[in-house]
């Protein structure tokens, strides 16, 4: 294989770190239907020259970065991670028997989050739905079942992440959430982030990506841009749900995984 002008080992080494993800994702049979994953792979301008600043390169990104400055966390101030897990407990024990919100009514049980408290990828989705009230955990139906085979696609395992809802409490019939619903426990949300403060948060859905955001701009909008949320990388995808209503999202949401992958990477510990 000849080399090509301007391209450095560490360029090369990421071409093919890019490459393995996509047999890894081959190999769990997840890629293997998702449209145009290899082409876009084939013809991702961070592989074939990853200074050209495609849709999901690292470094110098074109791609519009945002810090909208909204949200603000309650304390203002990131905590530091001395024992992330210790202060994800004090959160929950403040949390308590929630009713701050009328969600609390119908539910069987406060779906907190789940994952290390350590991590450095955080999915935040809507809320949680049957299946999630019943065992109290985040993303354990269909659609987190998907979530977990996104998760490995790029190299990792649910444990490695964190796993949480912008409401804790299952609405009514899994209805969207109200707006006043999404401020109230947003608030949880957001000490979770401070707390565990990872490298990237991605959005799962117009909610997530909405509430973290301050803006309400739809998905397909808000998807395929560079954002920060107080400083942490932010990519918003479409929710698994959605995805397994609407397959032929899969290749948008590949490029979404792709780019998270790109900036762990970029901040390797
Ligand atoms: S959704 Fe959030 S704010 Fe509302 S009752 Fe549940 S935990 Fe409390």
């Amino acid at each position: 294989m000849g080399s090509e002008p301007g391209r450095t080992a560490a360029e090369v080494r990421r071409a093919l770190r890019e490459l393995r993800y996509l047999l890894t994702g081959l190999q769990l049979g997840g890629l293997a239907d998702w449209p145009g994953s290899a082409e876009r792979i084939a013809h991702n301008p961070a592989v074939e020259n990853p200074t050209s600043g495609g849709p999901i390169s690292l470094g110098a990104s074109p791609l519009e970065a945002e810090d909208p400055g909204v949200a603000p966390a309650p304390d203002g101030e990131a905590i530091l991670k001395e024992d992330p897990g210790e202060l994800l407990s004090e959160v929950r024990t403040e949390m308590g028997d929630c009713r701050r919100c009328r969600l609390h009514s119908a539910r069987k049980q406060i779906v907190f989050g789940d994952g290390s408290p350590r991590a450095r990828l955080v999915f935040v989705g809507e809320g949680p739905g049957f299946e999630e009230d019943q065992q109290g955990r985040p993303f354990v139906g269909r659609a987190g079942k998907l979530l977990d085979k996104m998760i490995r696609s790029i190299g990792l395992e649910r444990e490695d992440t964190y796993i949480c809802n912008v409401v804790k409490c299952r609405p009514p019939g899994n209805r969207t959430p109200a707006q006043d619903e999404m401020e109230v426990c947003s608030a949880f949300l957001f000490r979770q982030l401070k707390i565990i403060a990872p490298r990237v948060v991605c959005a799962l859905g117009s909610c997530a990506s909405q509430t973290l955001l301050g803006k309400q701009k739809s998905i397909s909008l808000l998807r395929g841009k560079r954002h920060l949320w107080h400083g942490v990388s932010l990519v918003c995808t479409y929710h698994p749900a959605y995805l397994l209503r609407n397959p032929a999202q899969k290749a948008a949401v590949w490029e979404d995984l792709l780019e998270i992958r790109s900036i762990l990477d970029a901040n390797a510990p």
